[in-house]
């Protein structure tokens, strides 16, 4: 789910009309007076199917910024030697 936006017309980098289909896994629990409660839902499957800038009106210049390190695979690199581990 990361990932963010960059309007390369305008700057833009906080605000966008982001259109997201979802596909849902929830356990609906019912009362016995039929009101419902949704207790736990899982993201089974999600597509973002459109940006919009909010300042352009328009998504012809909204690209993906890859945002590296966060969650996503370790950087050996960077990583120090500890002293001490034997
Ligand atoms: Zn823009």
């Amino acid at each position: 789910m990361a990932g963010r936006y960059r309007c390369s017309a305008c700057g833009n980098l906080t605000r966008f009309d982001v259109v997201t289909s979802r596909r849902t896994l929830a356990y609906h629990h019912f009362t016995v007076g039929g009101e419902l409660r949704i207790e736990d839902e899982t993201v089974l499957d999600q597509r973002v199917e459109a940006v919009t800038c909010r300042w352009c009106g328009t998504g012809a210049s909204v690209e993906v910024i890859d945002e590296a390190g966060e969650g996503s695979a370790a950087v050996p690199a960077a990583t120090p030697e500890l002293p001490g581990a034997t």
